[in-house]
């Protein structure tokens, strides 16, 4: 007898787990499970993000949430056919629950399901209005006194945070916040953006001069408006900078420049906030229901104490404040850390004639730009893909379908590809000196993003001037003390210095919690980023999601946004969803919220 092609196998386990699921039979949906399986569940029956890993986690899930969600029309997802490669036959495919519509993918083995992802699209009855159902924007017809667009847009302005009350405030107006609040903006959420900076975008535009986005455009787009076709593939920063504040303005975001939070708190018993702001020099209390940090996991400078800084008489601040290389000419720098800012500060200094020191302190992960986009990105960001049909939104949900758990395993292979294609490349590198690593387990860029948020370079030129010697390096040590005119090492080296960049990373949002609302809560939603992977920075147990971002988190009210443009974009639609359900006074019976393990 042949095979049964593809479909004929997806639809076949669909039907299955259709008619067990609406008969509520748990153990029946679990035995189609493989023993090994994932199930990510982006909001649909968890209100939550959770990856329910094997069976007895999903068999768990469904006994607390299978009655709520009443899930039924499990299909293969219109105009899309299964494939098979190597074993394993996957699909895209549709669903709908008691409230929402939902989109997913799911990967067979041996016919039972290894992953299955599932995704809210929609909550019905609160569709966004697009395509069929866009606004008309114009009223035809007469009628007395009628507004127009912009004297509407006006009049929510000068209403919204005084005479009427947001639904949700978004502190922190960078890439973030702009996404989320064009997404609540499409799901009709009042919503104030509260910004301390003058304008949109001036979060990337007060970085360090020389500062490209060092991910491809392909992704980096925001919601609902991808950059044109002509967009450059890097970024420079005052662009995407425009970029942000031309969004900001068409999306038509309530986004209050030159604000700043000052403090929040919580009343649990009329659930709400109260949001302390000073807009232009005056103080403003807003009263959201839902508060979202969106203050930037790059925002929180970590600034060294070492001895003798109060007594350097050179120019000295942390890579957030670094103004640029142009009047460092003939002068001599000395740039603590090894990672992404360390490189490309050094390297412009180096190119505006400063005599440049890194000093390195541990080991670093550096991945040639040109290497990380062929074997990293490209099948799904890339030209290549576009060209072949990829779709922002499916590469997005084909990355969100691959577990944390065996991500690692699955990013192995690609960074063994890359250290053999570079071999002569890190071997230069560690002739100069410079400590390399590949992450503690070997897998690379991403996973030390996912786990730690840093601890990496994408190399885009500096390595070659550490490799021949024109960034000169110390590395395995510490700075001991810094005195009137040079940084003292632990080895005893000293370095004349007329300016010293302390390019150490930065803290976790969890301390925005603590600076913006109290210690206590912060302590109470605990550290924010991370897997629990028990690795360097990233301590245990596994959470088997990110802590705290996008989800509920142990503060009714209180939730984090942000990562890079890709989860920004991506992740914005489930805490958009997640906002206006909430909003629309729908239960949202949170599944497995996450314990805290740690608090900062
Ligand atoms: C040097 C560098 C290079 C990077 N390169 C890339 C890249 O190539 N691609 C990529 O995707 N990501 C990159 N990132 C990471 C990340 O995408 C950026 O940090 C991005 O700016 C994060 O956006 P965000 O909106 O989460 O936070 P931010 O852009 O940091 O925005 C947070 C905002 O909150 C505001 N804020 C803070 N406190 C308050 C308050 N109390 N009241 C009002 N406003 C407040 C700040 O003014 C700020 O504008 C890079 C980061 C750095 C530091």
């Amino acid at each position: 007898m042949l095979d049964k092609a593809p479909n004929g196998k997806v639809s076949d386990l669909l039907n299955a787990l259709d008619k067990a699921l609406s008969a509520g039979d748990v153990e029946r949906a679990v035995d189609l499970f493989q023993a090994d399986c994932y199930w990510r569940d982006l909001v649909t029956f968890t209100w939550n993000i959770k990856t329910m890993e094997g069976r007895d986690q999903v068999r768990e899930m469904l006994k607390a949430r299978l009655v709520d969600t009443k899930p039924s029309s499990w299909k293969i997802a219109d105009g899309e056919e299964a494939t098979e490669t190597d074993g394993i036959t996957e699909s895209w495919i549709q669903f709908e629950t008691d409230v929402a519509r939902g989109f997913g993918h799911v990967r067979l083995k041996g016919g039972l399901i290894w992953t299955l992802l599932t995704t809210m699209s929609e909550l019905k009855g609160y569709e966004e209005p697009l395509g069929f159902d866009r606004p008309m924007g114009a009223k035809h017809g007469a009628e007395r006194n009628r507004k127009t667009w912009k004297e509407e847009r006006e009049a929510e302005a000068a209403e919204l945070g005084y005479s009427r009350q947001p639904y949700c405030v978004i502190v922190g107006g960078g890439q973030g916040g702009i996404a989320l609040g064009a997404r609540l903006r499409q799901l009709n959420v009042p919503t104030i953006i509260v910004e301390k900076n003058e304008r949109p975008g001036d979060s990337w535009r007060k970085r360090y001069k020389s500062l490209c986005l060092h991910d491809p455009v392909w992704y980096d787009h925001l919601p609902y408006l991808p950059f044109p076709r002509n967009w450059p593939v890097f970024s420079p920063k005052d662009k995407i900078g425009d970029w942000l504040e031309m969004y900001t303005k068409v999306m038509e975001l309530n986004y209050w420049g030159s604000s700043e939070c000052k403090k929040a708190s919580y009343d649990e018993k009329r659930r709400e906030w109260t949001v302390v702001v000073e807009r232009d020099g005056k103080e403003i209390v807003l009263k959201p229901k839902q508060l979202v940090l969106a203050t930037g996991m790059s925002a929180k400078p970590n600034m060294p104490k070492f001895e003798g800084m109060d007594i350097f008489k050179g120019d000295q601040h942390h890579s957030s404040q670094h103004p640029g290389p142009d009047k460092y000419k003939g002068k001599k720098a000395v740039v603590i850390g090894s990672n992404n800012s360390a490189h490309d500060i050094c390297a412009a200094l180096w190119e505006a004639g400063a005599d440049v020191t890194m000093v390195q302190r541990s080991s670093t992960h550096v991945v040639r730009s040109d290497s990380l986009m062929e074997l990293g990105l490209a099948a799904l960001y890339s030209e290549q893909a576009v060209q072949a049909g990829m779709t922002t939104a499916k590469a997005d949900l084909i990355f969100a379908s691959l577990p944390y758990k065996i991500l690692p395993e699955l990013q192995t292979p690609v960074y063994n590809a890359i250290r053999e294609r570079d071999a002569d490349f890190y071997k230069r590198l560690e002739k100069a000196g410079f400590l390399l690593d590949y992450g503690d387990d070997e897998s690379g860029l991403f996973m030390k993003y996912l786990r730690r948020g840093s601890g990496y370079y994408i190399d885009v030129g500096a390595s070659e001037l550490v490799a021949n010697g024109s960034i000169k390096l110390k590395s395995g040590v510490d700075v001991k003390e810094l005195t009137e005119h040079s940084v003292i090492l632990t080895d005893g080296t000293e370095l004349p210095a007329d300016l010293v960049v302390y390019a150490t990373g930065y803290g976790s949002m969890n301390g925005w919690a603590a600076d913006l609302i109290s210690r206590e809560v912060a302590d109470k939603v605990g550290k924010v980023w991370g897997l629990g992977s028990n690795t360097t920075k990233d301590p245990g147990p596994w959470e088997g999601e990110q802590r705290n971002m996008w989800k509920p988190t142990q503060q009714e009210g209180l939730w984090f946004h942000g990562g890079n443009l890709h989860q920004s974009r991506h992740y914005s639609q489930f805490l958009s969803l997640q906002l206006k359900a909430r909003m629309e006074g729908i239960p949202t019976p949170v599944y497995g919220l996450q314990k805290v393990h740690h608090i900062n």
